[in-house]
């Protein structure tokens, strides 16, 4: 079978690899679950991979089979999966277990392990091939109704566990009910951030460098939410005019702006911190300031990477919701589709230099999705 690979170490090495299709019997006690894949999402950490910034190959090969935004149909599972059948659709979780005690418990994303493993990007193969294979304990089952937007469940795995997290830790609180949320990005992460938050009931300001209208500033407000670019206003002069956030999703992927956002939230509350920066930028903050009013206002900062399968079961929840909710909101996140894996060159062609892109990915195989209301292959 085909399948998406780079040369880890190796600038701009994606290539087109032949491998022999996944077994079901690769898994241990007849637990495996043969996929066949429709769709993989491309995003900056594809990018970054294939510009060698990281990523590294599993042991035994030269390559790394990318993509970890999977979205597919079980082709076979092993006698002993009992979840799952033939037909269902599914998206695996990125991350596998290591050796931590939070690995032990199940809870990979929070290993303190040095090394670890994810599919498509540290050390295991990811999800740009025709199938794959894993463990049933790896694979997520989604809704039926939600397959035309299934590819977006991985990213919306970020957003679910930032905010649930920042729930857990304001339990300190006893009290807290977040009336005001502040979003920072308005690309993939950040418009699902603020449609989480809306369904929450939750007031959003959503913050972006571009100014409206473009389509995620309509995408936000059509979820109720206001979205402000930052080259008219700095995220805490607004909160200065407007009043500080009881909670605040950082997803822009420019550090320097964390600094912003710890001046920015309100009295007691969170700013939860999603961007994976792999730079070496160094500014100058009013640490003082900063610090007296997170001390005097019992403030907290935390950051969050990858997601367990807890957050890919809520995730689908919400999608759900959000589709009874907003109707084909999510849907049109999916901005550019690239057909087929031959179409590697092109796939990243568009992520890097696509205009409002918000979902690049690849259709790796064609399904019934909704023709009508998606735009046409590009
Ligand atoms: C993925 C996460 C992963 C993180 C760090 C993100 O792009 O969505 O699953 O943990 O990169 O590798
Ligand atoms: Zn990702």
């Amino acid at each position: 079978m085909k399948a998406i690979a780079v040369k880890p170490g190796i600038k701009n090495s994606v290539n087109l690899v032949e491998m022999p299709k996944p077994n079901v019997n690769e898994i241990a006690n007849g637990r495996g679950v043969v996929v066949k894949v429709l769709r993989v999402g491309v995003d900056g950490t594809d990018k970054e991979i294939n510009n060698a910034e990281y990523g590294a190959a599993p042991a035994g090969d030269d390559f790394l089979v990318i993509g970890h935004e999977g979205f597919g149909i079980v082709e076979e599972v092993g006698p002993n999966v009992t979840e799952l059948k033939k037909g269902d659709y599914v998206v695996a979780t990125v991350r596998r277990p290591g050796t931590s005690i939070y690995d032990v418990i199940g809870t990979n994303d929070m290993t303190t392990d040095e090394t670890y493993f994810e599919r498509g990007i540290n050390l295991r193969h990811g999800y740009l091939s025709e199938y794959y294979v894993d463990d049933a304990e790896f694979i997520v089952k989604v809704p039926r109704g939600l397959k035309d937007v299934g590819v977006l469940l991985e990213p919306m795995t970020v957003v679910q566990k930032g905010i649930t997290q920042a729930y857990e830790i304001q339990r300190r609180l006893r009290v807290w009910k977040p009336k005001r949320a502040a979003v920072l990005g308005a690309g993939t992460i950040g418009l699902l951030a603020t449609l989480v938050f809306r369904l929450r009931g939750i007031e959003v300001v959503t913050f972006g460098r571009t100014p409206k209208p473009y389509l995620n500033s309509d995408l936000i407000e059509d979820l109720g939410a206001a979205y402000v670019s930052t080259e008219n206003i700095s995220v805490p002069d607004y909160a200065k005019q407007h009043g500080g956030f009881d909670i605040i999703f950082e997803a822009t992927g420019f550090s320097p702006i964390v600094f912003d956002a710890m001046q920015a939230l309100a009295k007691n509350g969170v700013l939860v911190l999603s961007s994976v920066t792999g730079g070496d930028k160094v500014i100058e903050i009013p640490a003082d300031k900063i610090n007296l009013d997170f001390v005097l206002g019992n403030k907290v900062m935390v950051g969050t990477v990858n997601a367990n399968r807890e957050y890919f079961e809520t995730g689908a929840k919400d999608m759900a919701q959000a589709v009874l909710e907003y109707g084909d909101w999510l849907l049109r996140l999916l901005t550019h589709p690239v057909s087929g894996l031959e179409n590697y060159e092109r796939l990243f062609e568009t992520l890097t230099n696509a205009k409002g892109a918000i979902k690049v990915y690849c259709e790796v195989a064609a399904e019934n999705f909704n023709e009508e209301s998606r735009p046409a292959t590009v």
